[in-house]
């Protein structure tokens, strides 16, 4: 059979040394020409008869910006969930990112002592500002809130029993199941109450010479309703402390404050009052800075946390704790609402509405849009019941069409949602900077949508 190409291929060499390719890495270059110039000898591709050496370099070109192409891609978040556990959870100032890039783009103090010129504590920077805004005697951070709770429980109960509520037995999205992280850290589980109900008395009952710690689990994204009961954390600090037990809550998302869009949920400033002896919390939640592990507690069990070699594994790099250190820099200095997490979560009704408005004014098919009260939740494993009010531009269009109409919007980078068959762009988790790309992106789709 005649081979379908008629391509002359050119010496590599050659071919490489073409002012297109100046400034490019030549042994990325080299693959991707190699890999070419076999498929067309091996027929597995199939050119254009006029394909000339100009075009292999095209060709060569498109493919290594194929390969270079990023696959984290921005998105604007219309779904109205602000801890949006899919698309990245808490947003991060942009000024933020651009100090990181002054304090740790070169060499940094990380881990060096300035005044005495000797090697530093690497946790430092963190736990003063830590300490004072949570109310803490000391504070460390590692890689994730699941980090914190394995490094907790084979720190101070590994080969010793932990007790847990059945009703905290949780599992959090991305498979992060309370049981199984135990049972990888060396704690025995043990397991009080039942799944509605348990109870201070079976706290106290289940406590053995080898208990070591009792802890509480957020529940996160589930509720317990109906013929109910719970120990609170605050009840269980003097229970376990009178006990010469542990107590530890994994507390997974944890405002700094109080807020009203927190409903009934405690705030770590009152958490604290009560004196808990360990608390961990994610960095991406509440807080709304970057994926990290809070633990925080007394002095003396954060000291033997920081001499388990397993911190090593865990422990977090200078772009953390640089977002970390300036998230909470801006809490001290200007309270929550520097942070956009918190910003977005308390907007007020009457912001959304301009906000609509604003989108309105840039969007040519206006007919296509309406303004309509709705709710949301926070998200990110926060306040599971807890609705907030949010407004939102609903997309007038046929029930059938809503499937295909988000998916275009998807492929646009807005990501929305359907309630009531109908495509809603909630106003709750856009930030003011992105009205006028969602008023492009909506024209552009509504164009095609024709
Ligand atoms: C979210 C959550 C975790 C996991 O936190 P990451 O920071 O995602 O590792 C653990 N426990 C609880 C209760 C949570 O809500």
């Amino acid at each position: 059979m005649e081979p379908k190409n008629r391509t002359r291929i050119p010496q590599l060499g050659k071919f490489l040394d073409r002012a297109e390719f100046i400034g490019l890495n030549r042994q990325s270059l080299t693959e991707i020409t190699r890999k070419l110039f076999e498929e067309i000898r091996n027929d597995t591709i199939t050119l254009s008869p006029d394909t000339d050496e100009n075009r292999l370099v095209q060709l060569v070109l498109s493919r290594l910006d194929f390969l270079c192409q990023d696959l984290l891609v921005p998105l604007i978040n219309a779904t109205g969930i602000v801890l949006h556990t899919n698309l990245g959870r808490s947003p991060i100032e942009k000024s933020i990112l651009d100090e990181m890039q002054e304090s740790i783009g070169n060499y940094c103090n990380l881990e060096f002592d300035i005044t005495n010129g000797k090697r530093g504590e690497r946790y430092g920077h963190l736990t003063k500002k830590l300490s004072f805004l949570l109310g803490c005697e000391d504070a460390i951070v590692v890689n994730n809130n699941a980090s914190a709770v394995f490094l907790i429980l084979n720190t101070f109960a590994s080969g010793k029993e932990t007790i847990v509520s059945r009703g905290e037995l949780v599992e959090i999205g991305g498979s992060f199941r309370v049981p199984d992280v135990m049972h990888a850290s060396g704690t025995q589980l043990k397991e009080i109450g039942t799944t509605n109900k348990t109870k201070a008395s079976d706290y106290l009952n289940a406590i053995t010479p080898e208990t070591a710690i009792m802890m509480k689990v957020h529940r996160s994204n589930f509720s317990i309703v109906g013929f109910t009961q719970e120990v609170p954390f605050e009840e269980l600090i003097p229970l376990a402390q009178s006990k010469n037990i542990i107590d530890y809550y994994d507390a997974g998302s944890l405002s700094l404050y109080d807020a009203p869009y927190l409903g009934d949920e405690i705030s770590a400033r009152k958490l604290f009052e009560f004196a808990p002896s360990l608390v961990s919390f994610s960095g991406d939640k509440l807080l709304g800075s970057v994926q990290a592990g809070i633990i925080a507690g007394k002095k003396e069990l954060i000291k033997k946390i920081k001499k388990n070699q397993l911190l090593r594994m865990l422990r977090v790099d200078k772009l953390t704790m640089a977002v970390l250190e300036k998230t909470l820099t801006r809490y001290i200095k200007h309270g929550p609402n520097a942070i956009k997490t918190h910003k977005l979560l308390s907007k007020s009704l009457k912001c959304m509405e301009t906000q609509s408005d604003i989108i309105l004014s840039h969007v040519t098919h206006k007919h296509k849009l309406s303004i309509g009260k709705t709710s949301t939740y926070a998200g990110g494993g926060s306040l599971p019941q807890h609705q907030i009010e949010s407004l939102a531009l609903i997309i007038d269009d046929h029930p059938k069409n809503a499937e295909n109409m988000i998916k275009k919007l998807r492929n646009n980078g807005l990501i929305a949602r359907i309630e009531k068959d109908h495509v809603v762009l909630d106003m709750r988790s856009i930030d003011d900077e992105e009205l006028l790309n969602v008023a492009s992106i909506l024209n552009t789709v509504f164009e095609e949508h024709q």
